[in-house]
């Protein structure tokens, strides 16, 4: 058990949340990645200087593609269709494989491209700025559906499955169920291995696979009881399996859902009941399914932010367009201060959500081996900043930003997703904090155990173990700075900059003045909420912001410093370092801002806020409102949901009986529909 979950005062759910994130990440790796150092105030110039870059050769390539792509989605793609059909036609498939857009980061060997994780972003950017919708099915397909089998396949399983992903077939992720969301390692989806050894015997309830009804494979994720071979106990891990829809007893029993936004994708629910699935279909090893799922989220956030990224840029420059030609008051509107302010602020956005994404697809296609926290926040980061950026851009084109025609409304729709899949964002912010400072807290914890007062001790053992402590060297050549940091001010130097262009030194050294900062005030958190820091998710958001914002801006610092080096000019560049400097002083000010907050706040009040309303609304009658499905509390006591109105999907056999959301239910009725 470590440290972090052996703190006193904590609660035993919190606790568990703790040690099952910590089964569920594995061990330490070696070195630290770029976010995690910023936590212990160093800044990894090696990780982040040159501006990572795809070989020459690779780029050709990838502009070849971009190019014919580019083509396609001008003047064939059906976005606006797509949209108002709620569904993507065959004939775009077929399209989509023809181009090699499928299978891009599959091997040669095995039918794909081969091309690497940047040059795939780069498509799915470009996607994005043409359909939402075909962006998300693209990015399930290849960054989750069938990542898996690149990353941990046999060779065997890689022959069989890829060239059919690669050439014809669609493929989907089976994580989330009815009561698996957030808590991804909550499965209850379940396979055990037959008597014979032959087959894992499959069975369980997924929801919400995107394309899972158009899927030729499906990776799933299932608990499989497992004895540990360190205690020799048994206990439940989770194993990702490869199934093909073809097995007996896969039942694909809703299709889709009618949503808000990208409405061309659709999002399954499948039924397992006693799946045979053969052995040879294990992914990676039994009871590492969670690693697996992690590992493929790693590349599922990065095209995520592809999208946003394309769709933000295409908002940005249509409402920019449209603020220079809609008159008002006699001039356009973009010679009003106000309407400057939301243009400057778009286009400092979007420049920093290009910077940030490829720097953490270099540090993929690196195989850099500490990058979740850095694809965690580059998935928030993109997510949040896309998101209001698209809304600025709604609010410049005025009445006509909300009509269909004009397609900023459909944009604005289909982001607003990205915020909470593929790891809401409200989570990833307490994963960044959390993981990004657990070892500095971890050891900070072992010098207060080491030299603190423990009440639970006598005074005699007190002082029998702080004295012989305060004369170990290694203790205290760690403990004397943190104590002089935290009690009397004196803070460690600032971290240099050493590798920028000579004109880019002030923001270089604004930045080290950040990351001192930034370092500081976890230590400070950590000494001011103490072990109530765990449940502190207000002040942790803080400083994970502060993180995610550190690093956004040492993204924009290097990539600025590359194209100064090669001499970038024209309006194109002259608008990035305008942007540049914009996003700098933006992202200082939110920094400097949650500082502040840190200490000066209303948290105190919004807890007892929230607990009254909690109260409030507790007394509200359940049949008045919505109520998960799969509530532990209040299942099938909701108000029944209406379908009547809303688009029904051709072969779906999912009945709500009670209309509250109630388990699915398999109806004879509606499968002849
Ligand atoms: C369009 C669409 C496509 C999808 N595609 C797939 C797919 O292909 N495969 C797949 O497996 N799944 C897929 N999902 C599921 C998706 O990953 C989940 O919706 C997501 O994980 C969030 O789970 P949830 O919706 O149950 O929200 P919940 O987990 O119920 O969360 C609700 C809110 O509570 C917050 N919250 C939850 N836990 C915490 C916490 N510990 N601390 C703070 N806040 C918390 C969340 O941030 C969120 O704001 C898809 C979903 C949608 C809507």
């Amino acid at each position: 058990m470590s440290l972090l979950s052996r703190l006193k005062g904590i609660s035993a759910e919190d606790r568990r949340m703790i040690e099952e994130i910590e089964a569920m990440l594995g061990p330490e790796p070696e070195e630290m990645g770029f976010i995690k150092n910023l936590f212990w105030g160093r800044f990894r110039e090696d990780l982040v200087f040159p501006y990572p870059e795809a070989s020459r050769e690779e780029r050709e390539k990838c502009d070849a593609l971009l190019a014919r792509l580019e083509d396609y989605l001008k003047n064939e793609h059906p976005s606006i269709l797509i949209d108002q059909e709620q569904y993507i036609p065959d004939w775009v498939f077929e399209r989509l494989f023809e181009l090699g857009v499928m299978g891009l980061t599959i091997p040669e060997e095995y039918g794909g491209l081969g091309l690497g994780v940047t040059s795939y972003n780069r498509v799915l950017e470009l996607i994005g700025r043409y359909c939402a919708s075909t962006a998300v099915v693209v990015s399930a397909h290849q960054s989750i559906g069938c990542k898996a089998i690149m990353l941990f396949g046999t060779e065997e399983q890689k022959r069989k499955y890829l060239p059919i992903v690669a050439r014809e077939k669609l493929a989907a992720f089976c994580l989330s169920e009815p009561n698996v969301g957030s808590d991804a390692a909550g499965q209850q989806t379940r396979c055990e291995l037959s008597e014979d050894g032959k087959y894992y015997i499959l069975n369980g309830e997924k929801k919400w696979s995107t394309s899972g009804a158009l899927a030729g494979v499906l990776t799933v994720m299932a608990k499989q009881r497992l004895k540990n071979p360190k205690t020799g106990k048994e206990e439940d891990r989770v194993t990702a399996l490869i199934v093909t829809p073809d097995m007996e007893g896969v039942d694909v029993f809703e299709k889709n859902r009618s949503k808000a936004g990208i409405r061309g994708t659709w999002q399954a629910r499948i039924r397992f009941t006693n799946v045979k699935v053969p052995r040879e279909n294990l992914l990676h090893k039994e009871g590492k399914g969670l690693n697996v799922a992690l590992s493929c989220l790693n590349y599922g956030r990065c095209t995520l932010s592809a999208g946003v990224l394309g769709g933000a840029t295409w908002a940005m420059e249509q409402s920019t367009k449209w603020a220079q030609t809609r008159y008002q008051f006699g001039r356009p509107i973009a010679d009003f201060e106000a309407i400057q302010q939301k243009i400057a602020k778009m286009a400092a956005l979007t420049y920093g959500m290009r910077a940030l994404l490829y720097m953490t697809t270099g540090m993929l296609d690196r195989h850099d081996p500490d990058i979740m926290l850095e694809t965690a926040a580059t998935k928030v980061f993109c997510s949040q900043m896309g998101w209001e950026v698209i809304d600025e851009a709604l609010q410049i084109m005025g009445g006509e930003g909300y009509m269909t025609e004009n397609e900023m409304e459909r944009v604005w729709r289909d982001h607003r997703i990205h915020r909470i899949v593929e790891g809401a964002n409200e989570v990833m912010q307490s994963y960044i904090f959390g993981y990004g400072g657990k070892q500095l807290a971890e050891q900070m914890l072992a010098i207060k155990q080491a030299l603190g007062w423990d009440r639970d001790q006598s005074p005699i053992e007190n002082l029998q173990r702080i004295v012989r402590n305060a004369f170990n060297p290694a203790l205290l050549r760690r403990a004397v700075p943190l104590a002089a940091e935290l009690f009397l001010g004196i803070r460690p130097e600032a971290p240099r900059i050493r590798r920028v262009h000579p004109s880019l030194r002030p923001w270089a050294d604004r930045l080290a003045r950040l990351v001192q900062q930034h370092t500081h005030y976890f230590k400070l958190l950590s000494k001011w909420e103490g072990d109530a820091i765990v449940a502190r998710q207000a002040q942790q958001a803080r400083l994970a912001d502060n993180a995610m914002y550190l690093f956004a801006l040492s993204a924009a610092l290097s990539d600025m410093d590359r194209q100064l080096r090669q001499g970038a000019s024209g309006v194109a560049f002259e608008k990035d370092r305008a942007a540049f400097e914009h996003l700098f002083d933006l992202l200082e000010i939110r920094i400097q801002q949650n500082l502040g907050l840190l200490r000066r706040n209303g948290d105190a009040s919004m807890r007892r806020a929230a607990q009254a309303t909690l109260r409030y609304v507790d007394a509200l009658p359940n049949q008045d409102y919505y109520i998960h499905e799969a509530s532990p509390v209040a299942k099938g006591t909701g108000k029944p949901v209406q379908k009547e109105h809303i688009k029904q999907f051709p072969g779906d056999r999912y009945v709500t009986t009670g209309g509250d959301g109630a388990p699915a239910e398999s109806s004879p009725a509606r499968s002849k529909a």
